[in-house]
């Protein structure tokens, strides 16, 4: 049987791909894609010339089903996403899934994701770190996944949509305080990189004074308490934190 590679893509800079990828991208049978389409830039750039098909949301099981067979004739297929790492709010569970339970060997090609960059640039905790993927949609939803968070014992991070950044914030710091600590990474590799590290109210003052910084991609990181300044907490949170560090 063949192998199966889980292969990261960049999230913006074209340059961030690993020789690894462009070896094993070139010598598969077949990419797998999330848009055949997007992917073909990367593919120009690196003279990939690589058989491609799809893998999206919408077809994920019937697509699966046919990568396995492949690669039970013997084929080895690469797995990309449009950006970043598969698997990490992208397509590819089911494949690997079924790659599993059929006993064909899975291989990851480490490179770039959006979350890891982020908090690699971001001097807050890491250990632990609890990542949600993208935040709910609806207001509602929102307000109930920020309520969950608290009392923000360990470091969070998420993705956000651009139409949402403002209000999204904006319910952050009223919901888990306007000094909660976080650091927002906008356009990450991109031209218009930016990187913000303050306080939920800072960041609600620069969004709303800035239409630029509403726009792009994001991803955004909200420090626990435990490693936290104590005088940036609000009070109920002081004293869970005066409780943690009598723990420590
Ligand atoms: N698989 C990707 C990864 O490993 O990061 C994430 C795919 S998810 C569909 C896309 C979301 O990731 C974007 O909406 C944004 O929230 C975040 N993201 C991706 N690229 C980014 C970048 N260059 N800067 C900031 N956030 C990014």
């Amino acid at each position: 049987t063949g192998t199966l590679f889980v292969v990261a893509t960049p999230i913006g800079n074209l340059k961030d791909i690993t020789l690894r990828a462009i070896e094993t991208l070139k010598a598969c049978q077949w990419v797998a894609c999330e848009d055949t389409r997007h992917s073909q830039r990367l593919f120009q750039e690196y003279g990939i010339k690589t058989k491609t098909l799809a893998l999206h949301q919408h077809n994920e099981n019937h697509s699966s089903q046919q990568i396995i067979s492949l690669l039970q004739n013997g084929e080895n297929v690469a797995l990309v996403s449009d950006a970043g790492t598969p698997l990490i709010s992208d397509p590819g569970y089911p494949l690997v899934q079924l790659a599993h339970e059929n006993n064909i060997t899975v291989s990851p090609i480490p490179g770039p994701s959006a979350l890891i960059a982020l908090l690699s640039a971001a001097a807050i905790n890491t250990q632990p770190f609890v990542f949600h993927g993208f935040l709910p949609p609806k207001k509602q939803q929102r307000l109930h996944f920020y309520q969950s968070l608290l009392p923000l014992n360990s470091t969070h991070v998420f993705y956000e949509s651009s139409h949402r950044i403002a209000d999204s914030i904006q319910q952050l710091a009223h919901v888990l305080g306007e000094n909660t600590t976080l650091v927002m990474g906008r356009e990450l590799t991109k031209r218009f990189e930016h990187i913000f590290r303050g306080t939920a109210a800072e960041l609600v003052t620069l969004i709303e004074n800035d239409p630029n910084q509403q726009k792009g991609e994001f991803v955004i990181a909200l420090q626990g308490i435990k490693q936290a300044n104590s005088d940036q907490l609000s009070l109920p949170q002081q004293k869970l934190a005066v409780e943690l560090n009598q723990h420590l």
